[in-house]
């Protein structure tokens, strides 16, 4: 006894829950740190698992593990990542219905390597065939193509995911992995043409160059060093230390492969990458007109003949809006042809599905332009599921049944979420507004529509207004959200699509409205910008998840220096706060980790008592009554509600389970 309460004290708790009588955030930060030091990066909060990452090899992910959580009851082993998968997957096994498992956090804390880790569990642990082996080799390698083109170095990650992904894996009536589908979600085209101080472009760019086979080099008129390439400098970091692009070319490479894209796939799709690095090169100066001649390279003079009504800046802006434009729709390509390639071809119709969700997390840059805006509205929107899936349906339960119950606080983000996407009011409405007046519209009439029909709104700032007294004229570009968690100033200037409207409209030349930029004018007519379209998609995809049963993980970084062993109180308890993991330990605390409908709690145990086996033929909650007097539940374990008994700890429901299989 004295033993355990030793190991207790120096390794924390495996649930919040219980945590001795109170529930301070310096008792939950505590816990967590203890843990920390112990290599101990999972812990529950009744099913919901925080993960803290431990920026270095842990042996906790072996075959050996994976078996180990196999089938076994939820809270029997230390908590992990497999726990979770394997409850989802058995669940999904034996009540046929669909999962999903929402993996959240800021960049760094760990999201794609959790994710990467439950397929991983699936492939391993799910039955397979010989035919299935295919299915499972090209889920698995689907992840090293798309973290190619989709993943970059920043200084927060030096993997980090540059759009956001949806995998559903597809299961036959026999639990076997059969197919899957994966939807992305914008990826941040802008890295194309330009990276921060200490940040690389998409990984393909230097494995190409540094794994390319030199006659593949050749043909695509490339050459080995980076340093050559415009768009590769920028960041002054071509060579990362954690990265060996040479390698990882060859882990792409293969798994093109096994995917199964064709050599003439191949070759279109490097010809692409190096003609992005081309264009990138591109350099333009004044004629005597004051219009863009193209300075280097005599075999692509022709580009000036395209762009040579733009003067110089807008030259250069044209030619990085086409670069960004042919990467963004190669990377959709990509995302198709992998889709292609993980199509369910075993023929089964009828199987279930679990989603893994790993979307970048809540983003604040020196400069945050349009793509964090979108990237942390899509935050807002999860959070906001998450809010309505757990905090506010659980509390809204216990009142609809009847249970006494003292309501839990919690901020409800939803107002952030109304502010940028309500009809009409919202912030997307008012750009979509603006991007219909082409010619005229500026970030400056942009920012003052804004002003005008959201400036009072308690989550929204614009510099004018804060800084009134200092700035001398009204040059401001800024808005300023105040997010779930925490305060966004972006700036106006940059990616918004009305920007390259005004680029349109400045060019006279027809080719360039024909070819490329026309359709694009085109498909904002309709009107779709491009941040509708990203709200549109976000809100199917609340949709397709609000249909399933959610599994939650929650991702923290320990540090900013991606150190081992380092735990930053600071940024920890900031995470905690604004992920909300308190009010979610008090209502789970508060609350009832089971609950079954009268009728199903009795059908399953009605065997464990003589009154009500083999027929009870009362009311079944006055059966469930009978039979949990029978089996002895205390009172403070469970409560009786209108039409559910709601069962305060796991434990008892396991002990009941285990009387019946006995
Ligand atoms: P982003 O939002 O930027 O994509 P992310 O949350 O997906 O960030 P990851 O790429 O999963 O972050 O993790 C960042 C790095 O942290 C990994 O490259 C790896 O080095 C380390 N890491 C994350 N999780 C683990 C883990 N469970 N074990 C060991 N190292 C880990
Ligand atoms: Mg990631």
């Amino acid at each position: 006894m004295e033993g355990a309460l030793i190991a207790r004290d120096r390794v924390g708790v495996q649930d919040f829950v219980l945590l001795d009588s109170h529930t301070s955030e310096a008792a939950f930060l505590n816990n967590l740190r203890k843990r920390y030091q112990e290599n101990l990066i999972y812990t529950y909060i009744g099913t919901l698992l925080v993960s803290v990452n431990p920026y270095k090899e842990l042996d906790i992910y072996t075959v050996t593990q994976m078996q180990l959580y196999r089938g076994v009851n939820f809270f029997e082993l230390p908590p992990h990542l497999y726990a979770i998968a394997d409850n989802a997957y058995r669940v999904m096994c034996s009540e046929y219905n669909n999962h999903f498992i929402l993996i959240s956090g800021e960049s760094g804390a760990g999201k794609t390597e959790a994710s990467k880790k439950i397929l991983q569990y699936y492939a391993v642990t799910c039955p397979t065939t010989e035919q299935l082996q295919v299915v499972r080799d090209r889920l698995l390698l689907s992840n090293p193509v798309l973290e190619a083109f989709g993943n970059a170095k920043t200084l927060r990650n030096d993997n980090s995911s540059r759009f956001g992904k949806y995998m559903d894996i597809q299961f036959d009536f026999k639990g076997a992995p059969v197919g899957g589908h994966i939807l992305s979600y914008l990826i941040e085209k802008s890295r194309v043409v330009h990276q921060n101080h200490g940040e690389r472009n998409f990984h393909i760019f230097y494995q190409l160059l540094e794994g390319g086979e030199k006659d593949l080099l050749c043909w695509l008129g490339l050459e080995r060093n980076p340093q050559k390439y415009a768009y590769l400098v920028q960041g002054r970091c071509a060579k990362v230390f954690s990265i060996n692009d040479k390698n990882d070319w060859k882990i792409v490479r293969k798994a093109f492969s096994i995917i199964d894209f064709t050599e003439k796939d191949l070759e279109h799709l490097f010809g692409i990458v190096a003609s992005v690095l081309h264009l990138g090169n591109i350099q333009f100066e004044e004629d005597s007109n004051g219009h863009a001649i193209i300075r280097n390279g005599t075999q692509i003079k022709w580009i000036s003949k395209v762009l040579s009504p733009l003067n110089v800046d807008l030259a250069f802006y044209a030619r990085d809006a086409v670069a960004k434009a042919i990467y963004g729709r190669t990377f959709t390509w990509l995302v198709n042809k992998i889709n292609g390639s993980l199509a369910n071809k075993v023929g089964s119709l009828s199987g279930t599905v679990i989603g893994l969700l790993d979307i970048y997390g809540f983003e604040v840059l020196d400069t945050n332009s349009f793509e964090q805006f979108c990237i942390n509205y899509c935050n807002e929107k999860l959070q906001q599921l998450l809010i309505e899936m757990t905090l506010k349906a659980e509390q809204e339960e216990y009142e609809m049944e009847g249970i006494e119950w003292e309501p839990i606080p919690y901020f409800n983000n939803k107002i952030i979420c109304d502010l940028v996407e309500q009809k009409h009011k919202g912030i997307i409405s008012i750009l979509d507004e603006e991007c219909l007046r082409p010619g005229e519209a500026t970030d400056l009439s942009f920012l003052e529509k804004l002003e005008e029909k959201v400036g009072d709104h308690a989550h929204f700032v614009t510099r004018k207004l804060a800084d009134q007294k200092t700035r001398k004229s009204i040059d401001w570009v800024d808005f300023r959200l105040l997010h779930y968690a925490g305060e966004v100033t972006y700036c106006a200037v940059g990616d918004f699509s009305l920007m390259v409207f005004q680029v349109l409209c400045n060019s006279k030349n027809g080719i360039v409205r024909d070819c490329f930029l026309l359709s694009e004018l085109d498909s904002r007519r309709r009107p779709e910008t491009v941040a509708t379209q990203f709200k549109n998609s976000l809100m199917s995809l609340i949709e397709i998840l609000m249909s399933k049963e959610p599994s939650y993980i929650r991702c923290i970084k320990p540090n900013e220096n991606k150190e081992p062993g380092k735990f930053d109180d600071c940024l920890i308890r900031h995470q905690v706060k604004y992920l909300g993991l308190m009010e979610h330990l008090r209502v789970r605390r508060a609350g009832f980790a089971y609950r079954r409908k009268y009728e199903h709690f009795l059908r399953r145990y009605k065997s464990l008592c003589p009154a009500t086996w083999p027929h009870w033929h009362g009311p079944a909650a006055e059966g469930v009554e009978r039979l949990i007097k029978h089996i002895g539940y205390k009172p403070e374990e469970y409560k009786l509600g209108r039409t559910k008994i709601f069962i305060r700890f796991p434990k008892t429901l396991f002990a009941t389970e285990d009387a019946f299989e006995i």
